[in-house]
């Protein structure tokens, strides 16, 4: 058996180690464009911002050791060029020497990744219009930041890379402007779930241009500014350097060249096996069209996680095991100046956008106990079936404990399970780390309460800040200091603990929205009312979410 696979980092290397281990004797040839295989490009980020020290920790599995450990064929700096289906072979040239060779295979895996998205924008392909997907370019981001060479760079696209490459970027005492063509940043997410990163972003010196977008870059020769970036809006940003980050393309022109079947959104298409619709050949990772896991539909998501998989899953298959890729759920989390953001399955644009029915519900717990020193809020929204509970997908955003949170619902979708699984499952808990009733069970209480008609919900997009002609009435039960502070317009406030007593001062005749602080004496209020006859509602999430949903800023 002969294996060659085109493209040494997550998934080519994850493929050739696992090849390895399932048969001593296979012949795995790995074929890498660029000058070292599987090295971090998840690290490359904190590598320019100078968290990881040294360049050497980005190197996961060097060459040396592929070879000595795996006895893996590594050639790097060489690229190749043509896939011949019929003869079952790959043209290669060494990009050191020029030379052109032919290698034959039993088996091709194709793993060459995306490569990041450039749209013709004039002055794209100027000396200082950066972009971060390999080593190289890390190095050439860190030649500009070290030693506080720059004092202003504009990136272009607030996804993960880009808010990961602002972080950075603030550590080395840049100006850092951020320019997203969506009125948010972190586009997965939904809106109302990044707004207060966006002011956190903020808040670290960091300028948001959201909305907006980069028209040209123009080389220029100022003191301070090697570039203008103009922008859609008219504005002009200097800059020592941009760095694009707008997301990515599958690099699959080898595949579609030699006629493999490849999807509208270019990914090559794969079946359970990473098998491509030539048996011989298997793809994985970015450049792969996979199943989503929640709805077996095609989808592509570029994450190492499902990279690493499909590597493992693609040597199996080769050696007669039935492994088969279950689907991607998009599972992904980002570090942002401190604060975390994560999410699994579908968001709510998604599932709005395929018109598929959902419910959603959204709490502010601790990460941990309250009565013990440090707790932070986390910010947690689910998305479920309105019928039978099944789930959907989870953001939550905070400090602390909010992995653990997604990752919890991650497997929980995965198991397929339903929000009213979530109330019964026993997770750790000491003080310091959880509560009792953690923020998942939480999650699972009130997603179920309200499918049981216990308690139904209101959203915050239904409560608009400046409406006044709603013919129902809304009731904030908070104190009147809370109140004082910021309300909904047009609310009445009763206090939660007056309301047995002052309940004849609401219409019976109305529906009457519900809301306190994170919705929790909300629920209390909304029970209370139902037991007296009103027609009520929680505002899920509370009054925290609503002003989330509305900040001005935006
Ligand atoms: P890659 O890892 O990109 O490897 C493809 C390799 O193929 C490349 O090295 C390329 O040089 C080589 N190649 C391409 N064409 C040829 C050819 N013709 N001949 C020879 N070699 C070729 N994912 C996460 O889940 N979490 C993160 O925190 C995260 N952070 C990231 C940060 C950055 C800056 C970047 C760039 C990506 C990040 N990702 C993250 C995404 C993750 O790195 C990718 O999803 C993953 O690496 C995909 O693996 P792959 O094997 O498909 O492609």
């Amino acid at each position: 058996m002969k294996i060659v696979i085109i493209g040494a980092v997550a998934g080519g290397a994850s493929a050739a180690a696992r090849a390895r281990r399932l048969d001593e004797d296979a012949e795995v040839v790995l074929i890498e464009r660029g000058a070292e295989p599987s090295f971090a490009n998840c690290g490359l980020p904190y590598y320019v911002g100078g968290e990881i020290e040294s360049r050497d920790k980005l190197l996961v599995a060097p060459a040396e050791r592929l070879r000595q450990r795996y006895r893996l064929d590594v050639r790097t700096r060489q690229e190749v060029t043509a896939i011949d289906r019929d003869e079952q072979t790959v043209s290669v040239r060494n990009l050191e020497t020029g030379e052109q060779y032919v290698e034959s295979y039993d088996r091709l895996i194709i793993s060459t990744g995306a490569s990041p998205f450039r749209p013709p924008i004039p002055g794209i392909d100027g000396p200082h219009v950066l972009e971060l997907r390999d080593l190289a370019d890390a190095d050439r981001m860190y030649e500009l930041v070290a030693g506080g060479k720059s004092r202003r760079a504009v990136i272009v696209g607030a996804g993960f890379i880009g808010i990961e490459v602002a972080e950075n970027l603030v550590r080395r005492g840049l100006d850092v402007t951020v320019v997203e063509l969506v009125n948010q940043i972190l586009p997965p997410w939904d809106p109302e779930m990044v707004r207060p990163l966006e002011d956190h972003v903020r808040q670290q010196g960091v300028t948001l241009k959201l909305s907006d977008s980069a028209e040209s870059f123009e080389e220029a020769s100022s003191d301070d500014a090697n570039l203008i970036v103009r922008l859609k809006s008219g504005e002009e940003l200097p800059a020592c350097f941009a760095v694009v980050c707008i997301g990515v393309r599958p690099e699959s022109k080898l595949a579609a060249d030699a006629g493999i079947e490849i999807g509208p959104r270019g990914g090559i298409v794969t079946n359970d096996h990473m098998q491509t619709s030539d048996p011989h050949i298997y793809a994985v990772g970015d450049v792969a069209q996979v199943k989503d896991f929640i709805t077996g539909e095609p989808t592509q998501v570029p994450l190492a996680g499902p990279a690493n998989r499909q590597g493992r899953i693609a040597a199996d298959h080769i050696f007669g095991r039935d492994s088969r890729y279950r689907g991607t759920q998009g599972t992904a989390i980002v570090g942002v100046f401190g604060r975390t953001a994560a999410l699994t399955g579908h968001s709510e644009k998604m599932l709005r956008k395929a018109n598929r029915p959902y419910e959603k519900i959204y709490i502010h717990p601790g990460d941990h106990a309250g009565y013990y020193p440090g707790a932070s809020p986390i910010t947690l929204k689910l998305l479920f079936h309105p019928e039978d509970g099944r789930i959907w997908g989870a953001q939550a955003v905070g400090t602390t404990g909010v992995d653990k949170r997604i990752d919890v619902i991650a497997m929980a979708i995965h198991a397929g399970m339903t929000v009213y699984d979530l109330e019964e499952v026993e997770l750790c808990y000491a003080p310091q780390y959880g509560s009792a009733k953690d923020p998942v069970n939480m999650a699972g209480f009130v997603a179920a309460g309200v499918l049981r008609g216990d308690h139904p919900v209101t959203h915050c997009q239904l409560v608009p800040p400046t409406d006044h002609e709603r013919d129902w009435c809304v009731l904030d039960v908070r104190t009147p200091t809370e109140f004082a502070a910021g309300h909904i317009h047009d609310a009445i406030n009763i206090p939660l603990e007056e309301l047995r007593e002052r309940m004849s001062e609401l219409p019976t005749d109305r529906h009457i929205a519900v809301y306190c602080y994170v919705g929790q004496r909300g629920y209390m209020a909304t029970r209370l009312l139902r037991h007296n006859g009103f027609d009520v509602s929680n505002l899920s999430g509370g009054f925290k979410s609503w002003e989330q949903c509305h900040n001005s800023e935006h």
